[in-house]
């Protein structure tokens, strides 16, 4: 049978959402958290983008050390040939792409304003999709945006282009979060029987239905007999109202009502993660955390009724479908209510040790602490807030990658 996996796009769709943003050293730190999680591949940029050029190859570097092992790489372009070309200039060892172009009669009159047919539109895909393939890419995934407000046929017939060159998957892109459960069924089922090829559900929140739309769409595709692949991205930032929170389909997909006894993972996948990571993406983008958010919101496991307190004491299982555990939660926060040493542009020597002797790390000389400290006021000039422990354990430990990761030179 079909499997299920997760691609998530925080560093390409969260990145891109007005008003937010992330450093190369925290899109770095997602790729890190993505793959303890266990996550199958991450969308981890824009490789057109020259000032993402230093940060991917970092991160192809940190893959190639088996620091980002096992997850898969991937990044994501228009699906026109001038940008497959400029990707591998800037990028040239990816090995995994997604080339997007956009399918809906909507599009092709309101954007490329009649300029372009639906044949036009097939032939840029397959002309990108083979200019990618001639560089040796491993994966080609072909995006097909707005495909919710696609005619059918035209989308199967795009699908079996995509398919006789070459592409490895499909991507479903319910762009203006239009589909719901029962139509993106039938449109994900149809696509994976009718063209043969993976299939992805990229689902957006415009309607509040971005999880329910990823599972249906997830099990259309299986059902069709292909293996379903759902974007997700952490803590559903993303375009408007966002893409399908990470944490909330993962539950959703193992803890509701006997759909994971038939939809099953094609990798296991480890929740503990889940608190670290969604805190982590909050304090990065300055957003935080709504309480009632599936899992790691604050209320997600506060009781105060009499009725449903008494109970949960009873037996957790009477008001919780699953354990905070199970989510990474538990340990208590610490936050320093009297003085505090953190990290900044203009941290001198004495405060940086005595943060890093507190992380129990120590360096061999006054250089090397030099050397460290010196990165660090960088990594705090592109981020402009005090960095984390584990973004200051990780420029101790790759101080020659964290140096490409800093790297802008326009
Ligand atoms: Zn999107």
């Amino acid at each position: 049978m079909a499997k299920l996996y997760f691609l998530d796009v925080t560093n390409r769709d969260g990145v891109q959402t007005a008003n937010l943003g992330l450093s190369k050293l925290e899109k770095t730190m997602v790729n890190i958290y993505l793959n303890e999680i266990g996550v199958f591949q991450s969308e981890f940029g824009f490789p057109t983008t020259r000032h993402e050029a230093y940060y991917l190859q970092a991160n192809l570097e940190l893959a190639a050390m088996g620091v980002l092992q096992p997850i898969r790489l991937e990044g994501w372009l228009r699906a026109v040939v001038p940008d497959v070309e400029r990707t591998f200039k800037f990028v040239p060892n990816i090995k995994h792409i997604n080339l997007s172009i956009s399918t809906s009669d909507q599009m092709l009159q309101g954007k490329f304003k009649g300029t372009k047919t639906q044949e036009d539109i097939v032939s840029m895909m397959v002309d990108a999709l083979e200019a990618a393939r001639a560089h040796g890419t491993e994966t080609v995934g072909v995006n097909a945006e707005d495909a919710s407000r696609t005619e059918m046929h035209f989308l199967i017939k795009f699908g079996l282009a995509a398919k006789e060159h070459g592409a490895s998957r499909l991507r479903y892109c319910d762009t203006l979060g239009y589909d719901n459960p029962f139509t993106i069924y039938d449109s994900a089922r149809t696509l994976a029987e009718s063209v043969g090829i993976p299939i992805e559900l990229h689902c957006h929140g415009d309607l509040g239905m971005a999880v329910a739309n990823s599972l249906a769409g997830a099990k259309g595709a299986i059902d069709g007999g292909q293996d379903a692949y759902i974007n997700t991205t952490i803590n559903g930032i993303g375009e408007r109202a966002g893409n399908a929170d990470l944490i909330a389909t993962i539950l959703a997909t193992t803890k509701s009502k006997t759909f994971g006894d038939k939809y099953q993972l094609g990798q296991p996948l480890d929740l503990t993660k889940a608190w670290k990571t969604s805190k982590f993406a909050s304090y990065a983008f300055g957003v935080p955390i709504p309480i009632n958010q599936p899992g790691v919101g604050a209320n997600a496991f506060a009781h105060s009724s009499g009725i449903h307190a008494d109970g949960v004491l009873k037996d957790p299982e009477n008001y919780e479908l699953y354990s905070f555990e199970e989510l990474g939660r538990g340990e208590p926060d610490l936050v320093e209510t009297g003085r505090e040493i953190c990290s900044g542009q203009y941290s001198g020597i004495s405060g940086f040790s005595h943060i890093m002797g507190q992380l129990e790390v120590s360096f061999d000389d006054g250089r090397q602490a030099e050397e460290i400290l010196e990165l660090v006021r960088y990594a705090n000039v592109e981020a402009q807030r005090p960095l984390v422990e584990d973004e200051l354990l990780f420029i101790a430990k790759y101080p020659e990658i964290t140096k490409t990761l800093l790297t802008l030179s326009p």
